[in-house]
């Protein structure tokens, strides 16, 4: 990593975090504008980051069946995946271990079928049919997934869903960019953000916009940029076991994913307890238990690892994309979702900070702003 002076001649941005949706920007800014002066300003490793803590799916099924612009979003993140993966992939030459081979979330009982059903239905109608997906019986759950335990009543499948492994994206993006000349500084956190007039003052760094990452920290930042960045944690704990035959599991899903390594994958709980990213051995136990009813031969593998890490999730869990009315030139963006939208985030959403908002036609971002939340 290059040092970098504080108080060199401005920066064009300055990015506050560098976890994939800093880095994701950070990458997409710099491919579109190569000329540009950009520093991503990053915490360190004892900082909470879901970055390192996530599940790798690149998910469409189930986001946006209530909102219609980020059920569009993350289908639009997720078809440009395999572009942006190429060219990642050729530029940091790290393989991603990226693919799109479909995804199944499994039902345990009708009435969950049900619900799934209903959702699923909605995103196909908010995309005008561009989502794919069926709902399975347990019959033809079976002839995609073999080895399914007694309690799986069926399943939802869309060929449109895929995995990716998320620590190998993230060095990825952080490699390609500074390739590409972006100033990274790592261990810098930022307490407090000074509007100067003509740009912002960030851990003595000047740049000319401002744009904030940070994670669960946004909310703090966002507040002295007059920006209500509503951010809360939810903790997620996930498994994984031994390595084991490739070919165990043939698609991707929220409940089980097999790693290009041969791990399993086990995830992931849903709790809200503040700051606490421990894992717990009840919620281990319970997240075990419904996968070994999934897929009963689970229960042969050694379990080798455990984690829990908190979710960045907004108040209706879709992201937020924000400019600052009393600030111009910063922004701010929070998203539960930034491994299926890193490709959106590199791609339309550095467009639109760039301002080319022609590149919003469907007025995607500008929904996902601040304004749908009451304040
Ligand atoms: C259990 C779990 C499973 C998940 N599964 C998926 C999935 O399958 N698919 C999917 O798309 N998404 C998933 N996610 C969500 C995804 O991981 C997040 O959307 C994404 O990582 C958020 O990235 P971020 O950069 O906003 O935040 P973070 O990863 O939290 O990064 C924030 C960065 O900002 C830095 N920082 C914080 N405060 C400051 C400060 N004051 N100054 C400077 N730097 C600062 C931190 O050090 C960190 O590097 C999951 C998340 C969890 C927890």
């Amino acid at each position: 990593m290059k040092p970098v002076k504080p108080l060199s001649p401005a920066y064009d941005w300055i990015i506050v975090g560098g976890g994939l949706v800093g880095a994701s920007i950070a990458y997409g800014l710099i491919q579109k504008q190569p000329q540009l002066r950009i520093l991503v300003l990053d915490g360190s490793d004892t900082d909470y980051r879901a970055s390192v803590g996530n599940f790798g799916l690149i998910w469409v099924q189930g986001k946006g069946h209530n909102f219609p612009a980020y059920a569009n979003w993350s289908l639009q993140g997720a078809d440009l995946w395999p572009q942006f993966a190429q060219q990642l992939s050729f530029q940091s030459q790290i393989d991603l271990g990226y693919q799109r081979q479909g995804g199944l979330e499994f039902a345990l009982s009708q009435s969950h079928l049900d619900t799934l059903s209903e959702e699923m239905a909605a995103i196909a109608d908010h995309t005008q049919g561009a989502f794919h997906y069926n709902v399975l019986n347990r019959e033809a759950t079976l002839a995609l997934q073999p080895g399914l335990g007694e309690a799986v009543v069926g399943a939802i499948y869309s060929p449109q869903d895929g995995q990716v492994n998320p620590l190998y994206l993230l060095l990825a993006l952080q490699k390609a960019s500074q390739l590409c000349g972006v100033d990274y500084q790592s261990s810098c956190r930022v307490d407090t953000i000074e509007a100067l007039g003509h740009g912002f003052k960030a851990a003595g760094f000047v740049g000319k916009k401002i744009l904030l990452c940070a994670g669960l920290d946004n909310q703090r930042l966002g507040k002295q940029l007059a920006m209500h960045l509503p951010v809360r944690p939810v903790k997620g704990q996930i498994l994984i076991t031994e390595r084991t035959d490739l070919g165990m599991l043939n698609y991707a899903s929220p409940q089980l994913l097999q790693t290009a390594e041969g791990t399993i994958q086990v995830g992931g709980s849903s709790e809200h307890l503040g700051l606490d990213d421990r894992s717990s051995l009840d919620i281990m136990s319970s997240i075990a238990e419904e996968a070994v009813a999934v897929l009963p031969n689970l229960s042969n593998l050694k379990l080798v690892r455990s984690w829990g890490a908190l979710r960045v999730m907004s108040p209706d869990g879709a992201p937020i994309y924000q400019q600052s009315k009393q600030y111009k030139g910063a922004f701010g963006v929070c998203c539960h979702s930034g491994v299926t939208l890193a490709a959106a985030h590199a791609g339309p959403l550095s467009n639109w900070l760039l301002n080319s908002l022609n590149e919003d036609p469907l007025n995607l971002i500008e929904a996902m702003s601040n304004e749908r939340f009451s304040i």
